[in-house]
């Protein structure tokens, strides 16, 4: 048997399926390879689904189904600082349930500028959702347990080796270009010769995944989504998994503690939770970790890419480990799109590694300081912290404020969802001016080339994103300007490029120009207040056509 395909994309987790998703939406056809059973859920990881990814479901047409999923509508949301699950609260940062989640501005990410706050929900419970709106996207193959053995490359293509797992028969599948997207063990990876860099060993964690019905009426009320534990022999981090009767507590192994199953997982448990010998639960999986901060050396070789942990792994920290992956994927998605499309020449996928590569080092260093910072802080917790008295009281308080000053940033870490840029890539036209810098939990609005363009609503209600075309989008904030020489340019090259006249005075203080150029990652790709002397020249530069970039 021989398949024959324009992307071939080995991983069908949350990366691969919604690059699926994005190329297949934007008519190139692709085959998913997943070593998983259809329907095998994956292990039980990532909670936080950021806002840029609920963007980007949105996009795709799927948001009302993840949104509708994952904790009880009236589940709070909120972060606190806990001794155990069961004892005293040290501090509580508010994330509105999902009842309220677009309409209580209360918290520190709700003033956010976006139409899609971000979302709580277990990749148990994303996944499934994603898989089904793969499966109802025309032009996408999703092959389960199928296993990519290894690939040889050529000027026109890929052939890529793989096995099926049930019969146990192998055969290739030749694609015009391949996507690695499968996990931190990847095998793509290494056929491409990246190397991952970076830090090793940050933090070894003994995580486990329980049933237990009584504990929802013994947690310390009110309930929370994510509880940090606090006690003077060890710390902890409690999930709601089904706001129910699952838990995923990750006890955060001492510096001695190299092994997790040589550490009493029960005693640590009860510990942790605050409960004795009577508590009962049911053990459903080990999730043991260990937090890394590794970036692969290289994203691409030729016509073979790798996306998400397969380029890089770090302490999910702020939640962005599949948020960042997603974010790669839909980078890629449109500029392989583009070229397979036959508009943009291949020079356009060297975009990729210079927007995507800067990002991502950028992301692991903001999750890497901020571990070290909680490191710091559930390694130095005052021996009195749960005593019932007044040093113990006040030790509760000295250390809430200082863990809500420090959680806040990677809880509402607006920076990391609106602030990156993209700098020295070949296909955005710079104009000088330097982009506002930002942190993992702040930023500045720009229009600086290469910026988020920045959020805001229209006349109409609907929010800039939804106004934005599936391709290029040319604002025009002065509809006495013509427009029409860049129009045309962008037609003589086929690029598809939209006009949306909108009125100056509804725009946030951020847009200074008459017009602003906007790729189809939200991201600015040109302004000006007039039209560039040669718009030919502007729509080579964006379809990367312009040799050297
Ligand atoms: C404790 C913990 C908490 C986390 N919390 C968050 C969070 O809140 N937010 C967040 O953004 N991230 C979080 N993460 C990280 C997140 O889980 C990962 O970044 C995410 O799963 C990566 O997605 P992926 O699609 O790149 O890879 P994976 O999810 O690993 O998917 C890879 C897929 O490829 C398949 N595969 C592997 N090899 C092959 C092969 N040879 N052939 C065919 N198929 C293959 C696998 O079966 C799998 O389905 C967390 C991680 C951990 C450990």
């Amino acid at each position: 048997m021989k398949l024959e395909t324009p992307v071939l994309i080995v991983g069908g987790g949350p990366v691969g399926i919604c690059l699926a998703i994005d190329l297949a939406q934007r008519g190139i056809h692709c085959v998913v390879l997943e070593r998983r059973h259809a329907g095998e859920l994956p292990s039980v990881k990532c909670n936080h689904v950021s806002s840029r990814t609920m963007e980007t479901f949105r996009r795709l047409g799927f948001v009302a189904r993840i949104r509708a999923a994952g904790l009880p509508d009236d589940y709070p949301n909120d972060v606190v600082v806990r001794t155990t699950a069961t004892g005293h609260e040290l501090t509580r940062i508010h994330i509105p349930c999902r009842r309220y989640r677009y309409t209580d501005r209360s918290g520190p990410d709700g003033d956010w500028p976006t139409a899609e706050p971000p979302h709580r929900v277990n990749q148990i419970f994303l996944e499934p959702l994603l898989f089904e709106a793969a499966q109802a996207t025309p032009g996408l193959t999703v092959l389960n347990r199928m296993e990519y053995l290894g690939h040889i490359q050529d000027a026109s293509g890929v052939t890529a080796q793989v096995r099926d797992l049930d019969s146990g028969r192998e055969f290739h599948v030749r694609a015009g270009f391949l996507v690695g997207c499968e996990g931190g063990r990847s095998l793509v990876r290494r056929a491409i010769g990246a190397q991952l860099t970076g830090d090793d060993v940050i933090q070894r964690v003994q995580s486990t995944y329980f049933r237990a019905p009584e504990l929802i009426r013994l947690v310390t009320k009110p309930d929370a989504w994510m509880s940090y534990l606090y006690t003077t022999e060890r710390a902890g981090n409690l999930l709601a998994i089904d706001g129910r009767e699952t838990w995923l507590l990750h006890n955060y192994l001492l510096p001695h503690e190299q092994d997790a199953d040589a550490v009493d997982r029960d005693a640590c448990l009860r510990r942790l939770l605050g409960v004795g010998p009577q508590f009962q639960y049911t053990l459903l999986a080990k999730e043991d970790w260990i937090g890394r901060r590794l970036v692969a050396d290289r994203f691409r070789d030729r016509r073979v890419f790798i996306c998400g942990d397969a380029a890089h792994l770090w302490v999910p920290y702020a939640g962005y480990g599949m948020n960042a992956g997603i974010a790669d994927a839909m980078n890629l998605s449109w500029l392989l799109a583009a070229h397979l499309q036959g508009w943009a020449p291949e020079s356009i996928l060297d975009a990729h590694q210079r927007e995507r590569q800067p990002i991502t080092e950028q992301v692991s260093r903001f999750a890497m300081q901020h571990a070290q910072g909680a490191i710091r802080e559930r390694t130095t917790v005052p021996p009195q912290i749960e005593d019932s008295t007044p040093a113990g009281e006040m030790a509760r308080r000295e250390v809430g404020e200082a863990a809500y000053a420090l959680h806040v940033q990677q809880f509402a870490c607006a920076g990391l969802n609106f602030g990156y840029f993209y700098e020295g890539s070949p296909i955005i036209a710079y104009d000088g001016e330097t982009a506002p810098g930002y942190t993992m939990h702040r930023h500045t609005p720009s229009t600086v080339p290469g910026c988020r363009a920045p959020y805001f609503v229209l006349p109409d209600g609907r929010p800039l994103q939804d106004a934005l075309g599936t391709w290029y989008t040319l604002l025009r904030f002065d509809g006495e300007l013509d427009v029409e020489p860049l129009l045309q340019a962008a037609a003589a090259a086929g690029v598809p490029l939209a006009l949306l006249d909108v009125e100056a005075a509804l725009v946030p203080a951020a847009y200074r120009h008459r017009l602003l150029l906007c790729r189809p990652d939200q991201h600015v790709a040109w302004r000006g207040d007039t039209l560039p002397a040669d718009p030919s020249a502007l729509v080579d530069r964006i379809r990367g056509a312009v040799v050297g970039g």
